[in-house]
């Protein structure tokens, strides 16, 4: 399985200076098995950025699970922004805890009622099945998914996905049950020396783990005064994972309140403490843009990855070709928003003319235009050699077989159907320039 770490940041969004390493986006991992299935712990403002990506590197429709630890705002925050919603024919599955008075629908549907958010749950094109989840084992696109119940205000899952011959566990947000974790001196630890069942059944649940990503939100110095906040310790997570066996330990939902150097503190200070135990669990503080292999015999650090270059997917010039003036406006405003700079042309002869005087990074198309329609605009830039290659998004209220084929015969990069929503149209240009590189 390939783990990456989209956002380990807890309570709420930190970006700024001090937040550079570990990352200011919350909660939102995906795991990805050798036979294509992705699940996605969490679904904080990480998953915009894992949306975004996901989107550009799609040759087929997309289908992923996301996996709901629960519904506080740091873990759902990122649902409305997720980009493949807004693609019909993508398939995505909710799954998350039952029972908190709302139906999970209810709940995320609520984050995106008209007063927050400008798209509503039933206008996303996608494909969205909700399940709810008790304690209990899946089976999820050949993966055995086993949920269990954390200690935390709200009805809170854990997940333990095994596939590929390894098993990663995701603990988030979770409190220790007990003030007291040993009957006896931890060095001697072993599972049956825990005080509480709870916290014995935690450390069972990670039992033989590759992985096991586990809220660290407090140091043993602040929980004393987060009692009942639901969220651990740094070396409650490292005792318990020790016991377990478990090869790598990813520490996360970093406090809000934690800067760069204090998370590596942290992590200094975990590495020190399994060391003092006489485990040979490896300890990390996750941070986004770690990418990590995980393996039936070990689990190794694949070269950080470089999150989505949306860099590169900024402030280009982008040129609109349509004869109606208000989906013009439309797009203009849209791709503006995205750092964008947005020329408009009316005509296909007016387009051609722009483009001759500066090619731009990518061409919004309409098909159907009086005189010159798109198809024949396409056309004549294929013919030249300074155009040939031009990156085309091609907008049209004909999406029969015909005039697609047609369309992508004659070099269309992708087709976007009218009517169109926002983000779609946003999601497809992003596709179109990170294609083109
Ligand atoms: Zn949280
Ligand atoms: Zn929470």
């Amino acid at each position: 399985m390939r783990v990456r770490f989209w956002g380990t940041r807890g309570s709420i969004a930190t970006p700024g200076p001090g937040t550079v390493r570990f990352g200011g986006n919350t909660s939102c991992v995906e795991v990805t098995t050798s036979g294509g299935a992705c699940f996605i712990f969490d679904c904080g403002t990480g998953a915009r950025p894992l949306g975004a990506e996901l989107m550009a590197h799609a040759s087929k429709p997309i289908s992923a699970t996301i996996l709901l630890s629960h519904t506080h705002w740091d873990h759902i925050q990122g649902f409305p922004f997720f980009a493949p919603l807004f693609v019909p024919g993508n398939q995505i599955t909710v799954c998350g805890p039952e029972g908190s008075g709302h139906s999970l629908r209810e709940v995320l549907s609520g984050q995106m009622e008209f007063t927050y958010f400008p798209v509503e749950i039933d206008q996303l094109p996608a494909t969205i099945t909700f399940r709810e989840f008790g304690e209990g084992t899946h089976e999820i696109g050949g993966a055995r998914i086993v949920a269990q119940y954390l200690h935390h205000p709200a009805m809170t899952l854990g997940y333990r996905v095994e596939a590929d011959g390894a098993a990663v566990v995701y603990l988030c947000d979770h409190e220790p049950f007990s003030d007291t974790l040993w009957h006896d001196h931890p060095a001697s630890s072993h599972a049956e020396s825990i005080v509480h069942e709870g916290d014995r059944r935690h450390a069972r649940f990670m039992a033989g783990a590759g992985l096991v990503i586990h809220d660290a939100q407090y140091t043993p110095e602040e929980y004393l005064s987060k009692k009942n906040w639901g969220h651990s310790t740094y070396d409650y997570a490292v005792a318990l994972a020790a016991v377990a066996g478990v090869r790598q330990l990813a520490l996360t939902h970093h406090d809000p309140t934690h800067d760069d150097a204090f998370v590596e503190a942290i992590e200094k200070r975990a590495r020190g403490y399994a060391e003092q135990l006489g485990s040979t669990v490896r300890v990390c503080c996750a941070y986004e843009g770690l990418e990590l292999a995980v393996e039936p015999h070990g689990v190794r650090q694949l070269a950080s990855t470089p999150l989505a270059p949306h860099s590169a997917l900024r402030g280009r010039h982008i040129l609109v070709v349509d004869d109606d003036p208000d989906l013009r406006a439309l797009v203009r405003k849209a791709l503006s928003q995205d750092g964008h700079i947005v020329s408009e042309a009316s005509t296909g002869q007016e387009a051609l003319a722009l483009i001759d005087a500066q090619a731009p990074d990518l061409l919004v198309l309409d098909l159907l235009m009086p005189k010159q329609g798109g198809l024949e605009v396409l056309k004549v830039l294929r013919s030249r050699p300074a155009t040939a290659a031009l990156t085309v998004l091609v907008l049209t209220a004909l999406d029969d077989e015909a005039n697609t084929r047609a369309g992508f015969d004659l070099g269309a990069t992708d087709y976007l159907t009218k009517p169109f929503l926002i983000p779609q149209l946003a999601a497809r240009v992003r596709a179109c320039l990170s294609r083109r590189g």
